[in-house]
Formats: structure tokens, C-alpha cells, sequence
């Protein structure tokens, strides 16, 4: 594959961006192809070479890159009567509405313009509500560029995990083991009424697909209950992803405080979005006195986007689709596994899937596993698939990042470049796509 045109425009943007980049993790190695335009699934780069793309802009493209006509349409018209106006207008309203009659948690929604910002929000808002300082997060959980959920460690020794986080804000959030019910119930015992939520994506996206075990949300809804504690999750990645409109908390059955959204609810334009009980987001201003502002926020083409995007994927089979596409393809790369790579594991549900390379402890015990259990908790060897962010810390990072992920491209397959960052199955994708993806799988490995 020719890369000229790539290269040479990263070699112009290492002189003006940090990195030459805007979000980090697209400074792949050795550099990154820029892209040119999207074509249903597939992404084309400056240089006209075509990738089956995974990636689908981190989470928010469910229908790839080719809009439904209605979306496309929605958005066309609201951008062309104005782009924003700084007052109110009536595409907001009816996604607020659309979300409330879909999302269990959902009565009311403030909408804002990234998954970030959702969460800073959700933030100061549990504390501000129950009058208490800590928040705790998940070890290998992921909330965003923020100060309070930017922190590494255990409970009972937080730090930052960047430079620019004063010490002080890392002791207010207290990391604990995901799918360890022994390990937040103790900490709820510790602290109790210092706990202002808990803070949980309800699947890990960003740490190799962890699923929650049989009853972890539920043990969490009953902490927080016991505790006068606010239970947020965060589906910025899986909100009406997993589980459909009705978000993981749908699927698991499970009701959170607040909810935090992004990327799909915005139809692939920047978005954020805080959901809940009335009493609760009822305090941020104006309504209460919780400071909550900004000047994008609901933005008309945005909303316009998100709510063609939902209402589309009402009328039509989207999530089936798309999740039998995506079963198709963990269950292809189960048997490559098996064949291959038999220490490594499929991870995912729903349209989400990654393989990570590691099967935690089965790989030191040197046992075999190919049931492609898949986290499933009836599967005999569930005991060694990945449950915690920890378990897959071990994973070969490098052999992903430097050989495969490479590998991988030049075989015109984009993936996400970060070994424990979710991939996404999009309603564009094809059986054709799933093929040649699996054959590529098979050679790369
Ligand atoms: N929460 C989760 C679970 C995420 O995966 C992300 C980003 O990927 C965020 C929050 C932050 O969203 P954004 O990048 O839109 O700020």
C-alpha cells in the first residue's frame, strides 16, 4: 500500500498539532492514515487505499458511513436553516422525549457536547446532591479526559494517572476491582456515607470488553440503595448500542440514578448527555443550583442527527443486524482462535467484539481453552476468561500495537489501534465484509 500522501501530511501536522493528532489515540504507529471519506463500512485514505473499517469514529457511527436517507435528510435540513441560535428549539425537546420513553433510568435528560463533559457533570451533580466527596470508579473503567476519574491504584491508595492532577482530587476517587462484589461491599463499609455514586460503565469498553458477572449491577443497585449512594452508569459507548434503545441497563435489568451518554445519541456529531431521576437532574441550573452551561450544548444539528439516528433504528432491524453480523464474526474468530492462537480470547456481546491476547489465567496454567466461551458464565472454562480490567493487564500490547494491528491494515482491516479498546460491527457492514475480515484475521495471526 502507498502511503506518500499520509505521510506527508502527518509530517505537516506533527508542526502544528501536539503528536499531530487530536485525540491520542489516533497518533498510530509508525504514522497515521488520514482519511479522505467514508463509503458504507469502509474508510478510504488520502492515498485511495480502502479499509474495512471497526473503528466507526470510536463508538458513534452505528449505520457506518453512509446515513440512513432520513438521517441524512434531518441533518442537511437543520444545518442549512442555521447552525445554532443560542435559544431553544424543538429537535431538542423531542430527543429528550424520544430517550425517556426508551431509557428505563431516563425522566429527564441535559444534553451536552461529549462523553467527557456528560461525566464531569454527572460528577459534580451526585456530589452536589448528596452532599458527599467520593466517587468510585472501576480499575480499568474509562470516563473521559477528566480530573476525578483520571486516577490509578486502589482505594486505598488513589493517585492521578496523568501529570496536571493535583494529589488532592485523586483521594476523592476510590478504584476498585470490577465484578468484585466482596471488594465495593468492603469499601462501602469503610466508607459509607462519604460515598457520593458510584461510577460504572456497565460494560468495560475500554479494557478489553469485560462483561459483568451474574448480579454484579444488582449488588451495586443495593450498595448505593443501603448506602444513600447515587448509582450512574456510563454508556457513552454502550448507550443504544447494547441491549438496543433500551441501553445495557435494559439488558441487565438493572436501573441506574443517572445515566451518561455519547457518541450514537448524537448520530455521529459531538455529544454528550446526562439522564436520571427528575429530583436529581432537576438540580442542575436553572432548575436547581448545580452549575450546568454551555454554548453548544443541544445543539439543533446535532440533536437532529441523534434523534433520525434512534427513530431509524425503531422502524428498522438495525440491532438485529448488526449483532448477528457481529455473532458471526466472534464466533469466525473463536475458531481462528482455536486453530492459531488458542491463548488468546474473543471478547464482546451485542456489536461490540475485540480479541484480546491474553486468556489471563488459563495461559499460565497452559490449558487449552477453544469453547469460545465468550464470557459466558455457562461455559466451563468461564473461570478463566478476562472479568476484570486487572485480567487482562497481561495481555501481549505490543504484539498487537506493532505487528498485528499493522498487520491487520495492510490487509485493509482498520481496527483499534489500542489492544483493549472495543471494535464495532456497523449496520453498513456485509457478510462480504465479515469474510474478508476473517481472512485477514487468519493470515495476520
Ligand atoms: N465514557 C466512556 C465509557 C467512554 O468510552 C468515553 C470515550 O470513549 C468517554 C466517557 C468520553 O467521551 P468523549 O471522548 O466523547 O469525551
Amino acid at each position: 500500500m502507498n502511503h506518500e500522501r499520509s505521510r506527508e501530511l502527518y509530517d505537516r501536522a506533527l508542526s502544528v498539532m501536539p503528536g499531530g493528532v487530536n485525540s491520542s489515540v489516533r497518533a498510530t504507529q509508525p504514522y497515521p492514515f488520514f482519511v479522505e471519506s467514508g463509503d458504507g463500512a469502509h474508510v478510504i485514505d488520502a492515498d485511495g487505499n480502502r479499509y474495512i473499517d471497526y473503528v466507526m469514529g470510536y463508538g458513534p457511527l452505528l449505520y457506518g458511513h453512509d446515513l440512513p436517507e432520513p438521517v441524512q435528510a434531518a441533518i442537511q435540513s437543520h444545518a442549512s436553516d442555521g447552525p445554532m441560535y443560542g435559544a431553544p428549539t424543538q429537535v431538542e425537546v423531542e430527543l429528550a422525549e424520544f430517550v425517556a420513553r426508551h431509557v428505563p433510568s431516563v425522566d429527564m435528560i441535559r444534553f451536552v457536547n461529549s462523553g467527557t463533559e456528560a461525566t464531569v457533570s454527572a460528577v459534580r451533580l451526585a456530589r452536589a446532591y448528596t452532599g458527599r466527596d467520593k466517587i468510585v470508579v472501576m480499575q480499568g473503567g474509562y470516563h473521559g479526559a477528566q480530573e476525578s476519574t483520571l486516577v490509578e491504584g486502589d482505594a486505598t491508595d488513589p493517585s492521578p494517572s496523568t501529570p496536571g492532577i493535583p494529589d488532592e482530587f485523586a483521594k476523592h476517587t476510590l478504584p476498585v476491582p470490577f465484578n468484585d462484589a466482596e471488594a465495593i461491599r468492603t469499601l462501602f463499609e469503610e466508607h459509607n456515607e462519604e460515598i457520593a455514586a458510584v461510577l460504572v460503565e456497565p460494560i468495560l469498553g475500554n479494557k478489553g470488553i469485560v462483561t459483568p458477572v451474574d448480579g454484579y449491577h444488582d449488588t451495586l443497585r443495593e450498595l448505593c440503595d443501603d448506602y444513600g449512594s447515587l448509582l450512574i452508569f456510563d454508556e457513552v459507548i454502550t448507550g443504544f448500542r447494547v441491549g438496543g434503545l433500551q441501553c445495557a441497563q435494559g439488558k441487565f435489568g438493572v436501573t441506574p440514578d443517572l445515566t451518561t451518554f455519547g457518541k450514537i445519541i448524537g448520530g455521529g456529531f459531538p455529544v454528550g448527555a446526562i439522564g436520571g431521576r427528575a429530583d436529581i437532574i432537576e438540580h442542575f441550573t436553572p432548575a436547581g443550583n448545580v452549575f450546568q452551561s454551555g454554548t453548544f450544548s443541544g445543539h439543533p444539528v446535532t440533536m437532529a442527527a441523534g434523534l433520525a439516528t434512534l427513530e431509524y433504528a425503531a422502524e428498522h432491524d438495525v440491532y438485529d443486524h448488526i449483532n448477528g453480523l457481529a455473532d458471526q464474526l466472534r464466533s469466525g474468530l473463536t475458531d481462528i482462535l482455536e486453530d492459531r492462537a488458542p491463548e488468546y480470547t474473543v471478547v464482546g456481546t451485542d456489536s461490540m467484539f475485540k480479541t484480546i491476547f491474553t486468556r489471563n489465567g488459563a495461559t499460565e496454567r497452559g490449558e487449552k481453552c477453544g469453547a469460545g466461551c465468550r464470557q459466558d458464565p455457562n461455559c466451563p472454562n468461564f473461570e478463566s476468561c478476562p472479568k476484570t480490567g486487572a485480567d487482562v493487564a497481561n495481555a501481549e500490547t505490543d504484539r498487537w500495537e506493532r505487528l498485528f494491528w499493522q498487520e491487520m491494515k495492510d490487509r485493509g482491516v482498520f481496527l483499534t489501534a489500542n489492544q483493549f479498546e472495543s471494535q464495532f460491527v456497523s449496520y453498513a457492514h456485509t457478510e462480504e465484509d465479515i469474510e474478508r475480515t476473517l481472512e485477514a484475521y487468519a493470515e495476520a495471526l
